[in-house]
């Protein structure tokens, strides 16, 4: 399992603290991929884990204000299912305690994406010209539906994790 923490470098990086704590304890377990958007906050994001989607390698996404633990990480590297994510507060909603239920998933924050989920989605799955705004929803429908058809299965829900900024976030 890779972890892969996209970040915009200046967005409030206060925010971001906690989480650039956990990459580093987790760099001494796991490969990090730090995914730097700076290049374009836009379209960087998709276009960074396009380039991933046909490696071998199982994801773990951790965006850069999501706050978890090492035992959250290794939660999901242990894990039997092929896609799990954990909620959290955003848009001024609290994060629901949905633990070990199947759910519908519609962000990416704390996300583990196996490869063979990746593989029975097949071609990525998220239409050009798709911003980060869409991104999330693109991908985690698309890899849902793929699961659902091939295995019965869907998102499997861990516990909840802290994000940063999510009580005025629009
Ligand atoms: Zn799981």
């Amino acid at each position: 399992m890779i972890v892969l923490h996209p970040y915009l470098p200046g967005c409030r990086e206060e925010d971001q603290a906690p989480t650039w704590r956990l990459i580093e304890q987790a760099s001494k377990r796991w490969p990090v991929h730090d995914v730097d958007l700076s290049w374009d906050p836009l379209y960087g994001y998709g276009a960074s884990l396009r380039a991933l989607w046909d490696g071998d390698r199982d994801w773990l996404i951790i965006e850069h204000d999501v706050e978890a633990t090492i035992e959250d990480i290794k939660a999901m590297e242990d894990c039997p299912e092929l896609l799990c994510m954990a909620s959290y507060g955003h848009s001024g909603h609290a994060a629901a305690d949905l633990t070990s239920t199947l759910v519908v998933c519609s962000s990416l924050g704390f996300t583990r994406i196996t490869a063979r989920a990746r593989q029975l989605c097949g071609d990525w799955p998220v239409p050009a010209g798709t911003s980060y705004h869409m991104l999330d929803s693109w991908l985690t429908g698309a890899l849902a539906a793929a699961l659902v058809t091939r295995t019965g299965r869907a998102w499997h829900a861990h516990r909840p994790v802290l994000h940063h900024h999510s009580a005025d976030m629009v």
